[in-house]
């Protein structure tokens, strides 16, 4: 595929990507675009020439605070949206051309929350994150409790503390046990931390009362983002046991602001890990239900450069997205169109590969090197964490931009 936009070759919104987002310039309404190379394509602009007649799509659509009422257009309208675009985008002669104010410069424009989410659902489906946790707090013999490899753990979420990156964050408080007290104490967090993860945002919503099948769960499914779950350790080890995590984890999540589809991702599908022993039959996938996406996690301390403290891969997965949603669903549980699904902590085998500060530094016994001597066991003031990804095959790029926060003294 040739684009007649200018884009550089490691410019994560290639011609193959396209992923839609929420913008607005200075005072004016916020409105959905598509981002190319540098720029961002004006959809009501777009829509405006007729490109997408055949679809019957109304231009104020494409006016909204966010994505959840043209996600709601259903798959085949918003995909074949997609496709028109990048045809658009390739032919030389095409109408968009004739018109320069549809393309915005990125660094123009503000961000925004690319979808209101009603329901946030965090999972915790990396074999090497679980073990590694019930390694620290358990027993390494004994790691992972004994429903883990049945079904993909998670908890609920609050999703109004998700924000979108460029956000500043503030150290939260909570109670907490400290190691030789036998009282607890309310205090700031001294052990604040980030989850790599990836978020997936339902495209479709479901009846109470039905269940999503692993086979259908692409199509419920539009796209995916970077997720950042910020974690105050010290106040998840206090609380957590019965019901699981609640204050350590609802003062923030952040995301990237770009929702890459599944279509755009299709062409780096893998397998995933075998799992063993095999599942119960409404969680069985068949195919590759993986996805090859590199990730890296930087932390930026302050007036400093940032630094790389870990590498990791969405395909490291236990649990694939299909799997997960065929659980949430499966109890006939209801799911809405901009609903978000963390993959929870996405780590790796290898130790430079761990997702989060607490097993980087084994649980703040190895402290991890950041520039000029500085190092880290959990995350400080002024510290901005910044994760990225991309897919890459041979020339073929589609990446996801960064989800990047700084974390500012308590309140
Ligand atoms: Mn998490």
């Amino acid at each position: 595929m040739q684009t007649w936009i200018e884009t550089d070759k490691n410019s994560d919104f290639s011609i193959y990507n396209l992923p839609f987002g929420v913008y607005s310039i200075k005072n004016k309404n916020k409105k959905i675009g598509v981002a190319i190379g540098d720029l961002i394509l004006d959809l009501e602009a777009v829509s405006e020439l007729g490109v997408f007649n055949e679809l019957n799509i109304d231009s104020n659509v494409f006016v909204s605070n966010y994505l959840n009422d043209f996600i709601s257009l259903g798959k085949k309208t918003t995909v074949k949206a997609r496709e028109i675009i990048q045809k658009e985008l390739c032919n030389v002669s095409s109408v968009l051309r004739n018109d320069n104010s549809i393309f915005i410069k990125q660094k123009d424009v503000t961000m925004h929350m690319p979808v209101k989410i009603g329901d946030y659902t965090d999972f915790y489906s990396s074999i090497e994150h679980a073990t590694n946790i019930g390694t620290m707090f358990r027993d390494p013999k004994n790691a992972l409790l004994p429903n883990w490899r049945h079904l993909p753990v998670g908890y609920h979420g609050r999703s109004s503390s998700i924000i979108l990156s460029g956000q500043d964050i503030h150290r939260p408080k909570g109670q907490v046990m400290l190691n030789d007290n036998t009282s607890p104490s309310f205090q700031e967090s001294v052990r604040v931390d980030f989850e790599l993860e990836m978020g997936f945002i339902i495209g479709k919503s479901t009846h109470l009362g039905e269940s999503v099948s692993t086979n259908e769960a692409e199509d419920f499914i539009f796209g995916k983002v970077l997720f950042n779950d910020w974690s105050a350790r010290d106040i998840q080890k206090w609380e957590y046991v019965p019901l699981g995590p609640f204050l350590a984890k609802s003062f923030a999540s952040s995301i990237s602001p770009w929702v890459v589809t599944l279509e755009a991702l299709e062409p780096f599908k893998t397998t995933g890990p075998k799992q063993e022993p095999k599942v119960l039959p409404h969680l069985e996938s068949k195919g590759a239900k993986n996805y090859d996406i590199n990730l890296e996690v930087l932390i930026q301390a302050d007036k400093e450069n940032e630094k790389t403290v870990s590498k990791s891969n969405f395909k490291f997965m236990y649990w694939n997205m299909c799997q997960q949603l065929a659980h949430h669903t499966s109890n006939g549980c209801n799911i809405n169109v901009g609903d978000m699904m963390a993959s929870g902590t996405i780590s790796g085998k290898d130790a430079n590969s761990y997702g989060s500060m607490l097993e980087l530094s084994w649980a703040g016994s190895k402290p991890v090197s950041l520039n000029n001597g500085d190092s880290r066991k959990f995350i400080n003031d002024n510290d901005t964490v910044i994760m990225r990804g991309y897919c890459q095959k041979g020339s073929i790029r589609v990446g996801f931009g960064e989800v990047k926060t700084k974390l500012l003294k308590s309140l």
